[in-house]
Formats: C-alpha cells, structure tokens, sequence
C-alpha cells in the first residue's frame, strides 16, 4: 500500500488528516512542529501522540522523506545533488556555499514544458509536476540543511507552472507553525506567466526574479517561446502594480550570449523597459550547452556589459559562475542520470 507523505502539508491539510483520525484541533499544530521544527524521521517520534494513534496514523500515512540519489561536488564547493522523483524521474538542486551565506536551488518540476533554447532541462520536455514534499525533501535531506541561509526556486522547471504546489512550499518555509524563515530569504524566478504572476505576487511576498534575456520581443520569443503567449511587456505592467519599494527585491536575470544581446541598442532597450523600477539586473554568463550555436561571452565581455548598465543608471551585477567542473547548466546531470537509466533497461 503506497502511503501519504506527511512532510510537505501545510497546517489545513494536517487539520484535515489529524480530523479523520479523530485528533483534537490543536494536534495539527503538534503534528506540524514534529515535522519542521524538530525534525523527526519516524511518524513514532511524535510522543505526545498516544501509541494508539501513532500506529493508526502510520497505518495511513509516513513521513516521506527520501535523500539524494547522488552528489558530485565542485572544486569551489558548490554540490549538485541528485533526487530520483515522481518514481522513476531525476531532478537536481545545487547547494552553493558563499562567504556570509548558503544557498540551495531547487528544482519543481521534472523536465520544463517551457522549451528555452538554452536550456538543458527544457530539452528533457515536461515530465511532471513535484508534490511540496518532491520541493522540500530537496532543502531537508542534505547534509548543509542546517546551515542554509537561502533558497532560490531556480532549478528545474518553471515555478509559475506549477504554483500550487510552490505556494504550498512558500507557506511552510515562512510560516510562524512551519520553519519561520523570512520571506527575504527566498526567491522565486520565472519566465513569467501572465496568467499565473499575480497569483504569488498577491500570496507572497519572497522576492522575484524575472528571466529576461532580452529586451526584443522578436529576439526574446526566439529565445523563450513563452514570449509569444506571455509578452515580457505584459509581465512588466503586471509586476509595476505591486510594492517593490521595502524589502521585497525585484531582479531581472539576463544570460549574455556573445554577439546575441550584449549590444548598445540591448543596454538602452533594458534602460527604457525598467525605467521607474526598483531593480537591479543580474546578469549570468551562459554555459555553453551541446547542439547550439549560442556562444558563452568571455567574463570581461560580461563586466562591460554591466559597466554600460550601470552608466545608464541601472544597477547591475555579473553572477559568479559556480561548479562548472560539474556541469553548471541546470539539467546537464538529470539528463545524464536519465540516459544512464534508458540504457540499463
Ligand atoms: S529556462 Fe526555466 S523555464 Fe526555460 S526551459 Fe529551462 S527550466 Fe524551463
């Protein structure tokens, strides 16, 4: 019998599992500090339930935790690991040490139904959603756990596309009944839904990172289909309704490609898309992937590119490129792990 996972609800869902098993009220609330506050393992951990009901709970339900299936580790020590998901998928999360902070990148979906160009994990195509306890294992079953300052949803897949289970993360993460951890410390980035961007501005207040890539709609739809369904423009007028002006942090993510969109007429596109935000813009050298002829620029290309920025007035940093001995675009080792497995069949 293939039983419920416990870790990954959030405190309505505990009220409705700790109903149906005939608990009062308040031992959701119990239930929900077992599972984020002390850390159990084992549903017989949670001693003030009796014997009796331990035993009918686990009758239905378990815990559901599950740790990596692999790890490889990066000379400046960024950690990729590996988790096997939806049974018989892999997805990764990257844990990246810095000096003052400690950041895990996590995956929620297998695969992206998004088909980027320059992305390894769309070319893995939409494979599933991740369940809130598929996102979480993630952050609670590695080593570094405790020592995690951030997290970013970054990794695989695209957020927005699979918000309820996100959101359901998001809540656990900063609730006072779940790991009590800022909002400020979380960020969600996405390519942006303009169905769906509302929708976590209004329930959350983590910061956002937009994908950008480009200012030109011809050239970002070229890039990111999603363009065309999703008009980045249409996204921008969205994301100017809400306050960014406290401690919310708004961020546009743009991966330089050399020769492709680092060019002037790129800068004063960016300087008159973000006029009057609150923001800053990260930009990312790309890591060549194989089967395109995208370039990744070199990293002076990249530091003049935010030099030109910032003289337009627009704060901008370049990202430090971490693990690229271990494969630094997002997907390279699920795609890898997957072939492995077609193989062995
Ligand atoms: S860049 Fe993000 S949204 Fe685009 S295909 Fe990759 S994972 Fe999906």
């Amino acid at each position: 019998m293939i039983k419920e996972k416990l870790y990954g609800k959030t405190l309505d869902e505990l009220v409705a599992v700790t109903k149906k098993a005939g608990l009062p009220g308040y031992s959701a609330k119990q239930m929900a500090d077992w599972l984020y506050r002390k850390e159990i393992n084992t549903i017989d951990e949670m001693t003030n339930l009796s014997k009796k009901m331990r035993e009918k709970i686990s009758s239905e339900y378990e815990i559901g935790l599950s740790a990596p299936a692999d790890v490889s580790e990066s000379r400046d020590g960024t950690k990729k690991y590996l988790f096997k998901v939806l049974s018989d998928k892999y997805i990764e999360s990257a844990f990246i040490p810095g000096k003052n902070r400690a950041t895990l990148c996590v995956s929620c979906q297998a695969g992206c139904r998004m088909a980027c160009i320059f992305c390894m994990t769309g070319r893995q195509h939409f494979q599933g959603n991740l369940s809130s306890n598929e996102i979480l294992n993630q952050f609670r079953s590695i080593p570094e756990f405790s020592n995690l300052t951030n997290i970013v949803f970054m990794g695989m897949g695209e957020p927005l596309d699979n918000i309820e289970e996100v959101l359901k993360s998001l809540e656990i993460l900063t609730s006072e009944w779940g790991y009590g951890w800022s909002p400020t410390r979380i960020t969600l980035s996405t390519i942006g839904l303009k169905n769906r961007i509302r929708e976590f501005l209004e329930k959350s207040r983590c910061h956002l990172a937009l994908s950008l890539h480009s200012p030109f709609d011809r050239e970002r739809a070229r890039l990111m289909p999603v363009q065309k369904s999703s008009p980045v423009r249409e996204i921008i007028d969205i994301i100017r309704e809400y306050d960014f002006s406290g401690q919310r942090r708004l961020s546009f993510e743009y991966i330089l490609f050399s020769g492709l969109n680092d060019t002037p007429a790129h800068i004063k596109e960016l300087a008159r898309l973000t006029r009057g935000l609150r923001c800053r813009i990260n930009i990312i050298r790309f890591h060549e992937i194989p089967g395109t002829e995208l370039k990744s620029p070199a990293p002076d290309e990249a530091e003049r590119f935010r030099d030109a920025l910032n003289k337009q007035g627009i704060p901008a940093t370049v990202r430090a490129s971490r693990g690229e001995d271990i494969g630094a675009a997002c997907g390279l080792l699920s795609t890898l792990e997957q072939n492995k497995q077609k193989i062995n069949q």
